[in-house]
This record gives C-alpha cells, structure tokens and sequence, in this order.
C-alpha cells in the first residue's frame, strides 16, 4: 500500500504508464548506449484525493539482480 505525500490517503496502485502519441511506455535502464540494462517497467500510483502521481518498481529483487 501506498500513501500520499500530499495528503497521506492511500493511493489507487497499478496504473500502466502510456506515452501520449505512442504505444512504447516507459522503462528504466541503467547506462547508455547498447550496453544499458534494461530494469523493470515501472508502475504508477495515483492519489484520488489530490492527483499526486507517484512511480515506484514492482520487483526491486530484478534490481538488486542486475547491480
Ligand atoms: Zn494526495
């Protein structure tokens, strides 16, 4: 569960994160170029009461993995 940092209610998790104009979405990675390792797709949460987006990883194990 997460809380708000506006207004500590809990926040509604799982949101997919879309790129207006594209189907790519966004991931993480770790360096440049083609060495760049890919981490986790990251997921959105969303305060309902004042609009405070919030990212955060699913899977930190894949992580700490990929150090
Ligand atoms: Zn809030």
């Amino acid at each position: 569960m997460r809380i708000c940092n506006q207004c500590k209610c809990e926040m509604i998790e799982d949101f997919d994160i879309k790129v207006e104009g594209g189907a790519y979405g966004i991931r993480l990675s770790k360096g440049n170029g083609i060495f760049a390792k890919r981490l986790e797709k990251p997921k959105v949460a969303i305060c309902p009461k004042c609009g405070e987006v919030s990212l955060y990883i699913e899977n930190l194990d894949v992580i700490m993995e990929n150090e």
